[in-house]
């Protein structure tokens, strides 16, 4: 598996988009997810700016979940088929693993992600547990730049007062974040479900608080093996990361909350940069280990791209700085990022044309990361 995968979900049309007449936009093609702009079509002098009419970007996956009856329909077992099993074998081998859900409100983020009976957790994979096996999880949520632990009764009322610390060897961590053995998938389930209802009671409107703050779900995953015929652990980590809506990223959406709009913002730009940035450094190290594998050091002179289809050659090609440190969500999750871990980031989508802008700016969005 590549280090960083980008996938895009196209939900079925809501209630609402169907009762406001909602026109389907989006299509896939493959691993092609088309955006048709309805505004440009309809110009009846005909001087529409064409290059907006269609615009096409690719991904690695494109899931069509609007319809069930499409024979390209994309179920949850179908997604997790994909990218669930890439992550639980991943896991198994000792990666520490990031899945990240991007998208606008209501696109499908948790359905996506934390939905249950969801995609990433799931009772097979927890029975039987091997014995060899140990699981602990844990759940938090980050707004305004603050963390709170969903899991623990004292923090549930919004204080989000923990703090970030780091560990010489270990990286960044939340000092205090409760932990939580489990050892069936009925209690992953209880513990998902109260952090759930923990983000949902602080705030007045259901969609607030999910729309506000990221949320991670962490599993932690210990395996006792034998090596050299002494025992042994491999320790990985699972990231389930529900992102703040992406259209509060745009400023004029939170006008009255201006440090929060920014600091949503560039929690969500810096979490792009990363990403773009170790999937550019990955492939710079592929390029450099194929063509240059006599080379000892990573900095002596990275070459381009062997098929010639970057003009990037050069300084774009070597290990770029990554700032992991310009926002709280990259900054605890810098030991999932990069180094011995793999991304996976889906983004979701609304396939209505009353969503236009937010879909594009999505589908922009997850095709730079990539
Ligand atoms: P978000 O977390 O991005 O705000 P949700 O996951 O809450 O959005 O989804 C909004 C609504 O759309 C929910 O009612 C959810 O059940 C529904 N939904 C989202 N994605 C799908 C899908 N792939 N198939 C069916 N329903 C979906
Ligand atoms: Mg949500």
């Amino acid at each position: 598996m590549a280090n960083v995968r980008v996938a895009v979900r196209v939900r079925p049309l809501s209630k609402r988009e169907i009762k406001e007449g909602g026109r389907i936009i989006v299509e896939v093609d493959g691993n092609v997810a088309k955006i048709r702009n309805l505004k440009v079509d309809s110009r009846p002098d005909g001087f529409g700016d064409f290059r907006e009419k269609i615009v096409a970007f690719g991904f690695d996956y494109c899931y069509w979940s609007v319809n069930p009856e499409d024979p390209q329909y994309a179920s949850q077992d179908v997604v997790f088929q994909d990218l669930g099993t890439e992550v639980l074998s991943g896991a198994a081998k000792g990666y520490n693993i990031c899945l990240f859900a991007y998208g606008q409100t209501g696109s499908g983020k948790t359905y996506t992600m934390l939905g249950t009976p969801g995609l990433f957790i799931r009772e097979e994979d927890y029975a039987p547990l091997p014995s060899s096996c140990r699981i602990k999880v844990s759940f938090l949520e980050i707004y305004n730049e603050r963390v709170r632990d969903l899991l623990k009764q004292s923090d549930k009322k919004k204080s989000y007062s923990l703090r970030v610390r780091e560990h010489p060897e270990l990286g960044p961590y939340v000092q205090g974040l409760s932990q939580h053995v489990v050892t069936n998938y009925k209690q992953v389930i209880q513990l998902l479900e109260e952090g759930i209802a923990n983000r949902i009671t602080a705030a007045t409107h259901i969609h607030e608080a999910s729309s506000r703050s990221h949320a991670i779900f962490t599993i932690y995953y210990t395996q006792a093996v034998l090596e050299n015929n002494l025992p042994s652990e491999i320790a990985s980590k699972i990231n389930l990361v529900d992102l703040a809506g992406s259209e509060r990223a745009d400023p004029s959406y939170c006008k009255d909350r201006i440090t929060e709009g920014a600091n949503i913002n560039k929690s969500l730009v810096t979490l792009g940069i990363v990403i773009s940035t170790l999937a550019q450094n990955s492939q710079a190290f592929s390029s450099c280990q194929s063509l240059n594998s006599a080379a000892s050091d990573g900095d002596s002179g990275i070459p381009s791209s062997p098929s010639g289809t970057s003009s990037g050659a050069g300084p774009s090609r070597r290990q770029s700085y990554i700032p992991y440190r310009d926002s709280v969500l990259t900054w605890l999750l810098k030991d999932s990022l990069g180094g011995n871990s793999k991304t996976i980031m889906v983004a979701t989508v609304s396939p209505a044309h009353t969503s236009y802008s937010e879909t594009m700016s999505t589908l922009r969005y997850a095709s730079n990361a990539k």
